[in-house]
């Protein structure tokens, strides 16, 4: 198992990272891989705090998660000795830090600027090559460091999409008991308990976080954390990740730029939690009071674009899920969409 060593979530806690720095490593020589905007936000308060550490800091603006950004991290890690690095922004910034420290073998934190995916604390960098999404091994960060006000400053919208992410966490688990129950898998029953967990803080709050979101972030947050530890726990995205992260992921390649993907995911969860005869009800329910899109038009995607994904959804990954039992047929796919009203 590999977990975080030290998780520091809180207000205004931008002002720590100095010392929090200290407490995971004795380098200092920092990297922080975020974007412009970021920079151009908190760069001032970052600096100061590893000043007086002192901490020598070095930036890298990166655009999008692919291997070119990965590569460029890489050398500049290289170029200037650096000891530790810090993705400080969205699941872009987040995942290209995390696997350049992963294949540098140098220590990564994981400083979450959004609440838009699980990927924050877990050990599974998201990469995109030639447009289609590769998850990929690596470390889970040393630590992880969370200013709830910062976090609170993001877009709703990505909000909203992380109690998505979590809330597919049901059908995730779902499939991952299905390959247990058919394909002898491995299961790990800790894990599986604590991804469940996460997406019921979500279900049973989803009504206060529709209404008073501010207030509900931190436990959405924490939520978040605590999914990426459960695949720390269980060394495999499954607990987190079946079948509805595989028709996002399609839909990552029939319609790009559609969609977060913590929404996409909340509207596959829809699907699969039919195909699985859960209540499926219950989770577009939660995810309506949450003011998280429950219908593929609310993101844009057409009728026709979600059948070719949920065509395409089981050959994005071989591993075995309800899609890949189901088989669907362009006309089963019509009527699950129809069925479930996420039309
Ligand atoms: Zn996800």
């Amino acid at each position: 198992m590999e977990l975080p060593r030290i998780i520091l979530v809180g207000n205004n806690v931008l002002e720590k990272l100095g010392e929090f720095i200290n407490r995971v490593c004795d380098g200092k020589r920092i990297l922080i891989v975020t974007d412009s905007k970021l920079k151009e936000l908190y760069g001032k308060r970052v600096e100061e705090t590893l000043k007086i550490n002192d901490m020598i800091l070095f930036w890298e603006i990166i655009i999008n998660a692919d291997f070119e950004n990965v590569k460029k991290v890489k050398n500049k890690i290289n170029e200037e000795k650096i000891d530790l690095i810090i993705g400080m922004g969205g699941g872009t910034c987040i995942d290209v830090a995390k696997l350049s420290a992963y294949e540098t073998k140098r220590l990564f934190v994981s400083m979450p600027t959004n609440a838009a995916h699980d990927g924050i604390a877990s050990p599974f960098a998201s990469i995109k090559d030639s447009g289609r999404p590769y998850s990929i091994v690596s470390s889970s960060p040393s630590g992880v460091l969370a200013d709830i006000e910062i976090i609170s400053s993001a877009p709703e919208r990505y909000f909203r999409s992380g109690c998505g992410d979590l809330i597919a966490k049901i059908t995730a688990v779902k499939d991952w008991q299905l390959a247990r129950d058919e394909k002898g898998e491995y299961y790990g029953e800790y894990s599986a308990s604590l991804a469940l967990l996460s997406a019921d803080v979500v279900i049973r709050n989803s009504g206060k976080i529709g209404s008073k979101p501010k207030e509900k972030i931190r436990d959405v947050v924490e939520a978040l954390i605590s999914a990426g530890v459960a695949a720390g726990i269980a060394g495999s995205s499954r607990p987190c990740s079946g079948s509805e992260h595989l028709f996002s992921h399609a839909l990552d390649v029939i319609a790009p730029g559609k969609g977060l993907h913590g929404e996409k995911c909340g509207i596959g969860t829809i699907l699969m939690a039919k195909l699985h005869n859960l209540d499926w009800e219950r989770i577009k329910i939660a995810l309506e009071n949450i003011g998280a899109p429950t219908r593929i038009r609310d993101i844009g995607v057409s009728r026709d674009e979600a059948i070719k994904a949920l065509l395409l959804a089981p050959r994005i990954r071989e591993r075995y899920t309800i899609l890949h039992k189901m088989n669907l047929s362009k006309d089963d796919a019509l009527k699950l969409i129809i069925d479930t009203g996420v039309d």
